[in-house]
C-alpha cells in the first residue's frame, strides 16, 4: 500500500478541518487533509447564523468555498476514510480505506452524527420541520406549535428554552422512562410544560412539513415543528489504538490549545465537547492549527513549550 509522509495530517473536511487547513497552509506547513465527505454541514440548506452571510448560505456552499480557499494555500485535499491510527516512535501511522499515511502531528476533526429517533416520518421532516439544534433553528419556528422529542435533562432544557420562541411547547417522550432530574422536573411544572408520554406511532407530514404526531388508537397532537434531543455518535472509533481520553459522552478531551492527552494529537470541532456550531468548529480549527504550528516551532527550535495564542501555561 502506497504511503504518504507529512508534517501534519488533518482528518476531517468539515468546518474545523478546513479552517485548520487554511491556517496551516498559510503557515507553510506540509499538510494533507483527508475526509470522507460526510460533513454534517451538508444537512443544512439554509445556514442563518454563520458570520458574513446575511441572506443565509447552504452548508454545501460553505464547504465548497472552504475547499477552494484551502487549495489556494497549497494544502492537498484527499478523499479517503481513515480506519485506524497508531503511534510508533513519535510518528502517527494512519490506515485508510485506500492508502496509508504517516505524520508528525495529527488533528482529528471528524465531528459527530446526530441520529434521529426511529419513528416513521421523522427522516422526511429532517431540516424542514424537524431539527436537532435550538441555537440554529429555534429562531425560524417562532410562534409555531413546537414538540420536543425526548425524555432527559436536555429535552427539559430544550422545552424551557423554546418558551422564548413560542407559548405552545409540548414534550413527547415516546414511551421512554423520564430521566430528567428533580430540578428539571420542578422547572417543567413551574412553567406548565405539557408532557405526552404515549408511544408515537407516526410523524404525520406533508412533504416534510410536520402536521401532527399520531399516538396509538388515532389520537393526534397537532404541531408545526419538532426538535429531537440528540442521539449522537461521535467519530472517535479510529482513535482506539491511541488511548486518547474521552469524556462521558464519548467526546475527545482537549485543553484550551486543543491538545489531547496524547502528545502530538489535537482535536477540534464537534468531536470535542464544544457546542456543536459551525462558527465554533471553525474557530477551534484555527486554534488547533496555531497550537500545532507553535509546537512544531518549539520542537525545531528546541525551546520550552510555547503557549497557544492567548494562553499562558504554568511554567512558561
Ligand atoms: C440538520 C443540521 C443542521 C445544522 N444547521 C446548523 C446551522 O444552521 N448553523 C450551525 O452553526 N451549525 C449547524 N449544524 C451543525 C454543524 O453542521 C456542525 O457544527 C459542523 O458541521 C461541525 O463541523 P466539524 O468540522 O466539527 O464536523 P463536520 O462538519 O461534521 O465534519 C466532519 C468531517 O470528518 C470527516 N470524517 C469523519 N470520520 C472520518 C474518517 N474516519 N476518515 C476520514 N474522514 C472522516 C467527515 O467526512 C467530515 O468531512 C447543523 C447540523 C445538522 C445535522
Amino acid at each position: 500500500m502506497e504511503q504518504q509522509h507529512r508534517d501534519v495530517i488533518i482528518i476531517g473536511g468539515g468546518l474545523a478541518g478546513l479552517s485548520a487547513a487554511i491556517y496551516l497552509g498559510r503557515s507553510r506547513r506540509d499538510t494533507l487533509l483527508i475526509h470522507s465527505d460526510r460533513s454534517m454541514a451538508k444537512w443544512e440548506d439554509d445556514v442563518q447564523n454563520y458570520l458574513g452571510f446575511p441572506d443565509g448560505i447552504s452548508g454545501d456552499a460553505i464547504l465548497e468555498r472552504g475547499r477552494r480557499q484551502v487549495e489556494r494555500f497549497g494544502v492537498q485535499i484527499k478523499e479517503d476514510e481513515i480506519r485506524f491510527v497508531t503511534k510508533v516512535d513519535e510518528i502517527f501511522h494512519l490506515r485508510g480505506k485506500t492508502q496509508s499515511y504517516r505524520a508528525l502531528r495529527l488533528l482529528v476533526a471528524t465531528g459527530l452524527t446526530h441520529l434521529p429517533p426511529e419513528i416513521a416520518g421523522v427522516r422526511e421532516c429532517l431540516g424542514l420541520s424537524l431539527f436537532f439544534c435550538k441555537d440554529c433553528d429555534a429562531f425560524r419556528v417562532q410562534g409555531k406549535r413546537i414538540v420536543i422529542l425526548g425524555h432527559n435533562n436536555e429535552a427539559a432544557d430544550y422545552a424551557l428554552a423554546m418558551l422564548l420562541f413560542s407559548a405552545s411547547v409540548v414534550i413527547a417522550t415516546n414511551d421512554h422512562t423520564l430521566t430528567w432530574d428533580s430540578d428539571h422536573g420542578a422547572w417543567l411544572e413551574e412553567y406548565r410544560i405539557a408532557i405526552r408520554r404515549e408511544r408515537i406511532a407516526e410523524v404525520e407530514h406533508a412533504d416534510g412539513h410536520l402536521r401532527a404526531l399520531t399516538f396509538g388508537a388515532g389520537v393526534r397532537l397537532e404541531a408545526d415543528a419538532a426538535f429531537a434531543t440528540r442521539g449522537d455518535v461521535t467519530h472517535t472509533e479510529l482513535l482506539t489504538g491511541l488511548g486518547a481520553e474521552l469524556d462521558s459522552e464519548g467526546q475527545v478531551v482537549v485543553d484550551a490549545c486543543l491538545r489531547t492527552t496524547v502528545p502530538g494529537l489535537y482535536a477540534a470541532g464537534c468531536v470535542t465537547p464544544a457546542n456543536c456550531q459551525m462558527i465554533i468548529a471553525a474557530g477551534q480549527g484555527a486554534t488547533a492549527a496555531q497550537s500545532i504550528n507553535r509546537d512544531l516551532f518549539d520542537e525545531s527550535l528546541r525551546r520550552h513549550a510555547l503557549p497557544c495564542f492567548g494562553q499562558v501555561r504554568e511554567g512558561t
